[in-house]
């Protein structure tokens, strides 16, 4: 049993860029959001949250695109993907218009970067290039049909063919992550093991993983409905010219506020927009035993507001969930 250490950090300031850039040196996102299935991922909540993550670097101008709901009116949505060096998708939609499609996959292979966040990698499991993407997802009816199961066994890279659904977690407890790469720009100076706050754990994804490199995994415990395997946690894909980072991390306010997500969005989205990152990992890095979460974002959750219950989970574990997203 590892006994968890809760360290708070109070203060966003020693995250902040020692020095402000001029509006045009920032780097251009786009943070996609607007639909998600049933209730399970509130992204009028998180939208907020993953803005304020990436504009307290200095680095990044966030303009927040939300699209219609789905079978919706898209003849006025016209995002302009080229406007942007990077897209942040905290988006999860059944599908999308052909037009929106081409338009997405081109601004891709000319080198646009792309961010995948937690349920975004739920979205489209009918369209192939989306899924070259991602590499891997899960739900809204992904099967074996949607490519092998991706996992580490042994410390390798494993793809698996055996059929079956794609997509599940536990209930939302801290876990371990374990660094897969550790040259990757992304990667470079972040501990081997770091505790994550309490989060879904997905586990079962499906994809092509082509050009996929996972760059970190978590081990999914069968006491917890896990596979007993250890699950991409954060991985990167070439597609085309375009750079994608996609983190599985990320359900709601309280896995936001851990400060081993926003460090790694914030060198993820950096690295999907140039290529680099400048960042330097905080010392407030959780560790191998020790959760660290920033108390200014958990209060971003409007349920802290409304009472204790939401106070940080490993203090009050979450009972199991049914195996929605
Ligand atoms: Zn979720």
């Amino acid at each position: 049993m590892i006994r968890l250490v809760i360290t708070a950090v109070w203060s966003a300031l020693l995250m902040l860029a020692p020095f402000a850039r001029a509006a045009s040196d920032l780097i251009q996102v786009m943070l996609l959001d607007g639909q998600s299935a049933g209730t399970y991922h509130a992204w009028q909540v998180t939208t907020p949250v993953l803005k304020r993550e990436l504009e307290e670097t200095g680095l990044f101008n966030v303009s927040v695109v939300t699209a219609p709901p789905s079978g919706g009116d898209f003849s006025n949505f016209k995002p302009a993907f080229t406007r942007f060096q990077v897209v942040v998708s905290n988006y999860d939609a059944p599908a999308w218009p052909e037009e929106l499609q081409s338009q997405l996959e081109e601004y891709a292979r000319n080198g646009g970067g792309l961010v995948i966040v937690h349920a975004a990698d739920n979205a489209f499991p009918d369209w192939p290039a989306y899924n070259r993407m991602i590499g891997i997802g899960g739900w809204r009816g992904r099967s074996e049909k949607s490519g092998p199961l991706w996992y580490f066994k042994d410390g390798n890279p494993v793809s698996d063919t055996s059929a079956g659904a794609a997509g599940s977690h536990g209930a939302r407890l801290p876990f371990l992550v374990t660094t897969r790469a550790s040259a990757h720009p992304i990667m470079k100076g972040l501990p081997p093991l770091w505790m994550h706050a309490p989060d879904e754990l997905y586990a079962t994804l499906r994809g092509p993983g082509k050009n996929m490199t996972v760059l970190a995994t978590a081990h999914s415990d069968p006491k917890n409905h896990g596979t007993d395997r250890d699950e991409p946690a954060m991985l990167v894909v070439q597609y085309g010219k375009g750079r994608v980072f996609h983190t599985t991390m990320g359900h709601d306010v309280a896995a936001l506020s851990c400060v081993g997500f926003i460090t790694t969005l914030q060198r993820g989205t950096e690295w999907a927009a140039t290529g680099k990152v400048t960042q330097k990992v905080p010392s407030t890095f959780p560790t191998a035993n020790t959760v660290s979460y920033r108390s200014d974002i958990f209060r971003m959750d409007p349920g802290f507001i409304n009472g204790p219950a939401a106070a940080p989970g490993p203090l009050v574990p979450k009972p199991p969930q049914s195996p929605d997203k």
